[in-house]
């Protein structure tokens, strides 16, 4: 297949008209062209942070309903996810990697683990029964099915899980932590390079004691965000734009099963979560992930922060697939050939 007369944008190359060739799902020659193109051509989105989608919930889904939801969530752009658990039991997690290991489809490879191994005074919507420190033996055999564990710095057994993770070719997203400056800068000196949407979930910052967040503006961590307009406010997207910028920023949803659907009750992990005017809230007021759908994520980034194109194929495919070293998320010879087709608005036109 060859696409035609496209602004092409890539993440490092940035923005140029030409033509792409696909063969076989994978690009095969990309070639600048002096024309007018009438289309944007971008990396399908990634998100590396999403619990469920439509009545469908990563703890609960059956093969066909992981299915559905990959489905579903193409038709937004998300051509990579990584379904999220929440901190459970080791059997009904057990149960999740067994669901999601039948699963045939492309735009599946991993799951995210969020928790169990937080902080239970950061757990935000998070079901404190099930927090814990981490020991190899509360983990079920992951079946190289995980590939991100969201887990708290300060935690007992912190470093047997870096161990763990860097034998297994995991990576480590710190997060729902109460964790120091120097708990954090630990992590990062043990390469870990991640941070679940922050600073949600995270130790307030203070001029004496910065702590995680203070580490995001000190380090070259990557730091998930969920631009729904509630979890943050514009002003810090676009501080993070500022001072972190757009190489390191991951657009996630943190959607949860309810979105998609009407105002109503739903459950995450066991805990009841009301959403109305689509914001989602446990009985405590805590905001219990999102109703966002990750083409509106986008758009709000853009619309916050001004950015270029270029810029907002990082935030949205490529700097996700990087933090797990996943190759993709360009639009360049040899890449996987998941690509979107909008239209100036960033209107979806088409998934190829
Ligand atoms: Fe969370």
């Amino acid at each position: 297949m060859i696409i035609e007369k496209v602004l092409i944008v890539d993440p490092v190359d940035g923005e140029y008209c030409g033509s792409v060739e696909i063969e076989d799902g994978v690009i095969t020659k990309v070639e600048k062209k002096d024309s007018i193109p009438n289309k944007i051509l971008m990396p399908g989105f990634v998100d590396t942070h999403t619990h469920g989608y439509l009545g469908i919930d990563c703890m609960s889904a059956s093969p066909k309903e992981f299915e559905k939801w990959a489905d579903i969530v193409l038709g937004d752009g998300v051509t990579t996810l990584f379904p999220t658990t929440v901190s459970s039991s080791k059997e009904k997690l057990e149960k999740v990697i067994e669901s999601f290991s039948k699963t045939e489809h492309p735009s599946f490879s991993y799951l995210h683990f969020e928790g169990p191994f937080i902080n239970k005074e950061k757990a935000g919507a998070q079901n404190k029964e099930y927090i814990t420190n981490f020991s190899k033996e509360k983990l079920p055999d992951l079946k190289d099915k995980v590939k991100i564990i969201t887990a708290a710095p300060e935690l007992r057994g912190f470093k047997e899980l870096i161990k763990f993770t860097k034998d297994n070719d995991i990576k480590i997203s710190l997060g729902h932590s109460n964790g120091t400056f120097e708990d954090f800068k630990d992590a990062y000196e043990n390469e870990v390079r991640r941070i679940t949407h922050f600073p949600n979930a995270l130790r307030k910052f203070h001029h004496r004691e910065v702590g995680g967040i203070g580490a995001a503006f000190t380090f070259d961590f990557y730091v998930e965000l969920i631009v729904d307009n509630v979890h943050l406010s514009k002003e810090f997207v676009k501080l993070v734009y500022k001072i972190i910028g757009p190489e390191r920023i991951i657009l996630v949803t943190d959607s949860i099963s309810a979105a998609g659907l009407k105002d109503g009750i739903y459950e995450l992990g066991g805990v009841l979560v009301k959403v109305k005017d689509g914001i989602a809230k446990t009985e405590e007021g805590t905001l219990a992930g999102s109703t966002l759908k990750f083409i509106d994520a986008v758009k709000n980034f853009k619309q916050i922060t001004n950015c270029s194109l270029k810029e907002l194929s990082m935030v949205s495919s490529y700097n996700a697939l990087k933090s797990v070293s996943i190759h993709g998320g360009r639009i360049k010879e040899g890449y996987p050939a998941k690509l979107l087709l909008l239209d100036e608005n960033l209107d979806l036109i088409k998934v190829l």
